[in-house]
């Protein structure tokens, strides 16, 4: 891993957010909800980002995806500036970085048919042309652990787990090399927690995909990841290697954490 080239750097990232203005338009309190962040993802790394809600982690996944503009810092994809580039210029990673969230019960078009949902993002990418694209859709499908069958049915005949390897085949269906999964096993039941687990570390081997794999679920999160950061207070207090975080935490707020859930 130490050998692979940094893909993701993140430098002294801020993303504040006005609570309210003045007459004249101006801010007069805001949160800072990611508040100088630095870390870096090499290629073929899972990144896990825990920490307890309202810590900022959500909001380090998006603008990891641009969703956002940046108050102050950056982030450099495969060495670019995403914060300084324009939808144009972020076409190709808008490709390249891919996302997987907590509820897949939103998150998916409930009138589009499963066919329909993920060829969507293939289509505004122009990957695979005609009959090839049903050919891809349908090779996904089975890889994430669905069947042809199911090609031709809508959202709401699926449970939360099968719904959950959709979006996983949806995400995947353009070739990142990026996903940021955010919480995305949290709404699922825990029997099927690890299938999910277990599924998205082997499409990251048979794909090459890096991770950032946000959640609040520990023990989890360990299983999946190479290095953890915990964030707290729109901050990042600690970061190591997963066992290492576990056996010998070093900040205060990481053994609360720890402590809190043996
Ligand atoms: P986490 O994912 O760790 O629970 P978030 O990144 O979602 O934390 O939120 C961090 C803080 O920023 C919270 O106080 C949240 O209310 C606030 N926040 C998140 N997104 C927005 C937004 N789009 N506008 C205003 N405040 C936001
Ligand atoms: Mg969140």
């Amino acid at each position: 891993m130490s050998e692979s080239k940094v893909l993701v750097d993140v430098n002294n990232l801020k993303k504040h957010f006005s609570k309210g203005k003045d007459i004249r338009g101006r801010d007069t309190a805001v949160l800072k909800a990611v508040d100088g962040v630095s870390f870096q993802i090499r290629q073929g790394e899972t990144f896990g980002l825990v920490g307890e809600s309202g810590s900022g982690k959500s909001t380090v996944g998006r603008c990891l995806l641009r969703l956002y503009d940046y108050t102050d810092g950056e982030v450099f994809y495969d060495g670019q500036p995403l914060g300084k580039l324009g939808e144009k210029g972020l076409k190709p990673f808008r490709r390249r970085i891919q996302s997987i969230f907590q509820d897949p019960y939103s998150s998916l078009n409930p009138s589009l048919n499963v066919l329909e949902l993920i060829s969507e993002p293939m289509r505004i990418h122009g990957l695979y042309p005609g009959e090839e694209r049903k050919e891809a859709v349908a090779e996904l499908l089975e890889k994430v652990g669905l069947k042809r069958e199911h090609l031709y049915r809508f959202p709401h005949e699926f449970s939360g787990g099968q719904r959950q390897r959709i979006s996983i085949a949806r995400a995947l269906s353009v070739r990142p090399e990026f996903v940021v999964c955010d919480e995305p096993i949290s709404a699922l039941d825990v029997s099927v927690q690890a299938q999910v687990v277990n599924m998205l570390e082997d499409l990251q081997s048979e794909f090459g995909l890096t991770y950032l794999f946000i959640a609040h679920d520990l023990s989890m999160v360990r299983h999946i990841s190479d290095r953890i950061g915990v964030m707290y207070g729109g901050r990042l207090v600690e970061v190591a290697e997963s066992d290492e975080l576990y056996d010998n935490p070093q900040h205060p707020y990481t053994k609360a954490l720890l402590s809190s859930i043996l």
